[in-house]
């Protein structure tokens, strides 16, 4: 299937563009509000804008299938993960996890420092499916790089839904929300990611981290620091671990107006 391609500046997708008229319609709003004549139109950057420098790290042949030349890996497995990894342990890599990229405290970019001889991004966009559902508890196990419409689509034939709309759901990760610990701003109630999750289970460097599955009961749950995977949700920033997969509450039903 053709995979659309995310717009490199800005916002969505490539052609998904702001029509002449409503931009007109908003320049006209915003000259009344602001007391100014025009606007003028500054350009988007354009990749060809941009040169990269060559690449200072190589993937040996073992991950040569997973990883781009400008080292973004995109591994299909856990075992994938873990040698990752591993290389980048073994070589002082910096190793940056990436849901959706819609980060905007800088979570996905490349440390500026030289602590590291390189960065390899892994982009855990394979890592895309509601593995089980559980009608009866109302809960799914979901790998974390799922996007939040792929997740919603997965979950609607079985009549739930996991009911979590931040404002970025379109573009980011299940995972990303996650680690960034997300709220939800399109939703009542159950509003923080914290109030779906049950169990986790993270690759990180040095072993798997598995907790173990207990219901959660709503905003009520929200300081029960005793849930293993607390010290995960919010850990962007530390970025050495990536979430193939979760067991996270997707149990209200539609239409549910609690
Ligand atoms: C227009 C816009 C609206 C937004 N609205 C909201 C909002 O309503 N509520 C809100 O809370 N935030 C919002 N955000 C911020 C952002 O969308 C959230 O922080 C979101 O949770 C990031 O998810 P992502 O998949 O895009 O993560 P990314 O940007 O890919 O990554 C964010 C951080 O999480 C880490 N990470 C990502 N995936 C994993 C993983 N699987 N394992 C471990 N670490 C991982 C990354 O390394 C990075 O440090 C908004 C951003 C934009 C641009």
């Amino acid at each position: 299937m053709h995979e659309r391609r995310r717009k490199f500046y800005g916002w969505g997708y490539e052609g998904d563009t702001v029509s002449p008229a409503e931009t007109a319609e908003f320049e006209s709003a915003w000259s009344r509000l602001l007391g100014v004549d025009h606007f003028e139109a500054v350009p988007f950057p354009k990749e060809d804008d941009i040169d990269l420098r060559a690449p200072r790290i190589q993937a040996p042949a073992s991950l040569a299938a997973i990883c781009t030349t400008d080292k973004f890996a995109y591994p299909r497995t856990e075992e994938d993960i873990v040698d990752l990894y591993d290389w980048c342990g073994r070589h002082n890599l910096a190793a940056i996890p990436y849901g959706g990229g819609t980060s905007v405290v800088g979570g996905v970019n490349p440390p500026e420092y030289d602590r590291y001889r390189g960065v390899v991004t892994i982009d855990l966009k394979h890592f895309d499916k509601v593995l089980e559902v559980d009608a009866k508890s109302q809960s799914a196990r979901i790998q974390a790089g799922v996007l939040g419409p792929s997740l919603e689509k997965q979950l609607k034939p079985t009549g739930l839904t996991m009911r979590f709309f931040l404002q970025a759901w379109e573009f980011s990760s299940l995972g990303g929300w996650i680690a960034t610990r997300a709220a939800g701003h399109f939703a009542t109630a159950y509003t923080q990611i914290d109030d779906h999750v049950q169990s986790l289970k993270v690759v990180t460097p040095s072993g798997n981290i598995e907790s173990r599955r207990f219901p959660v009961s709503g905003p009520k749950n929200n300081g029960n620091v005793r849930h293993p995977h607390r010290k995960v949700s919010s850990s962007a920033g530390y970025s050495l671990l990536a979430i193939p997969a979760t067991l996270a509450a997707a149990g209200v039903p539609k239409g549910d107006s609690k």
